[in-house]
């Protein structure tokens, strides 16, 4: 054995002696947590770490891994024993270098230990006593306006699929999966609506972008990394991810390419391997990270309760719907169409003005609900700057109030930033963009101005034509909490 082992060794196992003395317990105080040098994962969650110099710690699982690739012959950690371990008495070793690790601080193996979760509050909507679509609906117009018969298909839908979910152990006909398409605008609160639904029904979401997406073997996010995304607000927990729901958005970006004749790994291929997961299949995922590797513990998750939701804007749909009921409107049974019709023409997509659009007729028939959303309208738009329980307007006004300053916002000034977020075609998204840089200077100066005890945006404000009107106390300083 060369001196630089057995340096090691006696190294290691100082280690290991004080690995359970009560002062090596301080980080626990400090709120530290341990965390593998290979897998990531912290101790709470891969077990005890065991320590190697230079404050880097190996999880048992990554431990017996790294010696089984080196050996080759079932080395079993269980009688690992770092006291009495002998690197001479295995051939062909390389250890990590340690000395490339010289330099790092501790920090940098550590993850801050997360508070435990304080007593759980009730979930608004309890999937395991799925309220009715009304209630559903109820709930949701509490955040969301307008939009009603979105509201309306999606509170059916997920009703169906956690209904469908809590019977399927006892019964031999099996419901079929009903996963959700959302055709809108951008900004018209696609991603909004199904966030605010997990957060009431408590269940666990990931949202991610299709056009991030690849065939696997590619460069990119490849498809059933979107299943491993789940895990993570379900804290790891297999069943809570099972039961949860996926929103992948932009799926008209990923439509299939006409006239092409190279291999499409973005587009129409991703379409095919979205399939399966949709369906409903066991699929094996990384946990903690998003691709597979020989280093990460994988887990397998089955999909076929997972309710997936699809969105996108699907520029373009409008003139496909439009082709169809004009030539099928022709002749003597045709309508003459009113402005109306073309407001809604959105409205009338059938599956075939999908797959006409470049979506596989395989994946349009995985599902088979689609809900078609409003653009939002001047009135809808400041309706949404008052109206919803976390409004940007309540959001504002409460800001303000931290700091004893009244917010007032006039009628008029609400219609010149919706007329203004049309104009820019950002939809609801657009709003705080606008509100923000009006208030932006006021902000950085009235917490330092005492004088201060309420600020007024009017209609010129917003047109850039005036400033805010500001009212200051006449004698008294504004007090501070
Ligand atoms: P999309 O996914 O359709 O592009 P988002 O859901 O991201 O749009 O909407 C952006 C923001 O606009 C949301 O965070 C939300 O605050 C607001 N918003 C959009 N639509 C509505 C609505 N109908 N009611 C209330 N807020 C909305």
């Amino acid at each position: 054995m060369s001196d630089q082992d057995k340096d090691l060794e006696q190294e290691m196992i100082e280690n290991e002696q004080t690995d359970d003395a009560p002062d090596m317990n301080k980080d626990d105080k400090d709120g530290y947590e341990d965390i593998c040098y290979i897998c990531r994962r912290p101790e709470s969650k891969a077990g005890k770490m065991i320590k190697i110099p230079n404050n880097v710690c190996i999880c048992r699982d990554c431990m017996q891994k790294t010696f089984d690739s080196m050996s080759g012959s079932g080395f079993n950690l269980g009688d690992f024993n770092p006291a009495n371990m002998g690197f001479g008495n295995m051939p062909n070793i390389s250890m990590i270098n340690l000395s490339d690790l010289q330099g790092m601080l501790p920090r940098n193996q550590q993850v801050k230990k997360k508070k435990p979760k304080e007593k759980k509050e009730k979930p608004v909507l309890d999937i395991h006593a799925i309220p009715a679509p009304h209630k559903i609906k109820a709930s949701l117009d509490e955040y969301i306006v307008g939009q009603d018969y979105a509201k309306k298909v999606m509170s059916v839908a997920v009703y169906n699929h956690y209904k469908r979910v809590a019977s399927e152990a006892n019964d031999d006909i099996e419901i079929e999966k009903s996963n959700m398409l959302m055709v809108g605008p951008t900004g018209s609160g696609k991603t909004y609506m199904v966030r605010t639904l997990a957060k009431l029904l408590d269940v666990p979401l990931a949202i991610t972008d299709a056009t991030s997406l690849t065939e696997a073997g590619y460069i990119g996010d490849d498809i059933e990394s979107v299943v491993s995304k789940l895990l993570a607000p379900a804290d790891n927990d297999i069943e809570k991810a099972e039961r949860g729901i996926i929103f992948i958005d932009e799926i008209d970006k990923i439509a299939k390419k006409r006239n092409t004749n190279q291999r499409d790994v973005s587009g129409e291929s991703v379409q095919q391997g979205m399939l399966k997961l949709l369906e409903g299949a066991d699929v094996e995922v990384p946990v903690g990270a998003s691709s597979k590797n020989a280093m990460v513990p994988m887990v397998t998750v089955n999909t076929r309760n997972i309710l997936f939701i699809c969105g996108g804007a699907f520029e373009g749909l409008d003139s496909v719907i439009k082709k169809r009921t004009e030539s099928s409107s022709l002749g003597f049974g045709g309508k003459v169409k009113s402005k109306e019709d073309d407001n809604n023409i959105m409205k009338r997509v059938v599956p075939h003005d999908l797959v006409k659009f470049g979506i596989v007729p395989e994946l349009v028939g995985r599902l088979p609900v689609i809900t078609v959303l409003d653009e939002l309208d001047e009135d809808a738009l400041c309706r949404i700057l008052t109206e919803p329980k976390n409004s940007l307007i309540k959001q504002y006004t409460k800001l303000f109030k931290l700091d004893n300053i009244d917010f007032e916002i006039t009628e008029d000034a609400k219609r010149e930033i919706a007329k203004r977020t049309i104009e820019e075609k950002t939809g609801a998204r657009g709003l705080r963009a606008i509100v923000e840089k009006i208030l932006t200077k006021l902000m950085f100066e009235a917490p330092s101005d005492d004088e201060i005890v309420g600020i007024k945006i009017t209609a010129e404000c917003v047109r850039g034509e005036a400033e805010p009107e500001i009212t200051r106390a006449v004698s008294s300083a504004r007090k501070k909490k």
